[in-house]
């Protein structure tokens, strides 16, 4: 099982991953830019090269980068969609120049023009950007939201009504965040709704689909689609879920990221995966069949 963090680039891309090794993590997602600016510099080929040396020596892989929270396929607005589609059009060159394998992608507010527009437009930017980038091997993972404001991704429906849409159906996969899909209302706590939600999810986007998994706990409560992160077991989703899923064994090839608070020193991050490692095991089942 991969377990890690979303881990801080400053002071040059490589850091990241010199972090991840401190707060124990086996993988970790980046941004490959800052994320309030459109416009980032190119990469230079040193620090390309330290980034890629240091996952060597490190051990430390990186599952996914995470694209700027400035993007969004779903407006309406032609230029800020235009901007949108040049930002993620470098994103995904810059993964491309990393080597990173792929980018989660918020799908994008619709911010009134409603569901199936903005899921359209959502679409039409990736094959979009498919046609302009054809030999691109970054897969774009579309995140599952809690539905906040105007975003769209609630749903497993969305998520699989845009890759329907999208004609290279090869670089598509999706993100789920545990607390997301819990904020936007599939239950996740009783192992018996655990699975009845990761049934559906495989019935409406398929597993195979899965391509990184967010685990957060949520500040918030259940359905309430509000996006707020906590510190696992410490919400309103309590360690359960976490259990449910680090023990799912059809997951286990999915890295497995924490976007959860923390300070400079890292050590929230080691606590949270230390209390993820702990919930990994085959005690459970021991316990059932002597039980
Ligand atoms: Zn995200
Ligand atoms: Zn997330």
């Amino acid at each position: 099982m991969l377990l890690g963090a979303h881990m801080s680039i400053a002071g040059g891309i490589f850091n990241a991953v010199l972090h991840g090794k401190k707060a124990t993590c086996d993988t970790i997602q980046i941004f490959t830019k800052s994320t309030n600016q459109w416009k980032a510099r190119p990469l230079t080929d040193e620090e390309i090269k330290r980034f890629l040396e240091e996952q060597k020596t490190t051990g430390v892989t990186v599952a996914c980068a995470h694209n700027s929270y400035l993007i969004n396929f779903a407006s309406p607005n032609d230029e800020l969609y235009e901007k949108s589609f040049e930002s993620m059009k470098d994103e995904l060159e810059r993964c491309d120049t990393l080597k990173i394998g792929n980018i989660v992608m918020h799908p994008g507010s619709h911010v009134g023009s409603g569901e199936e527009i903005g899921l359209r437009r959502i679409a039409g930017a990736i094959n979009r950007l498919f046609e302009t980038l054809p030999n691109g091997r970054t897969t774009i993972c579309l995140e599952s939201t809690a539905g906040q404001g105007s975003n769209l991704g609630y749903r497993f429906e969305h998520l699989a009504q845009i890759i329907d849409m999208v004609e290279d159906k090869s670089r598509m996969g999706v993100c789920l965040d545990s607390c997301h899909i819990f904020a936007a209302g599939y239950p996740l706590i009783e192992e018996k709704d655990y699975k009845t939600t990761v049934k559906e999810f495989n019935r409406i986007i398929g597993l195979k689909r899965l391509k990184v998994f967010h685990l957060n706990d949520s500040k918030k409560p259940f359905g309430s689609r509000k996006d707020r992160h906590e510190h696992i077991g410490k919400g309103e989703m309590g360690l359960e879920p976490f259990r449910h899923i680090v023990n799912d064994r059809r997951l286990n090839k999915v890295p497995m990221i924490l976007e959860t608070p923390k300070g400079k020193d890292l050590k929230e991050d080691v606590e949270n995966l230390k209390i993820l490692r702990s919930l990994i095991s085959g005690k459970k089942e021991k316990q059932e069949i002597t039980a």
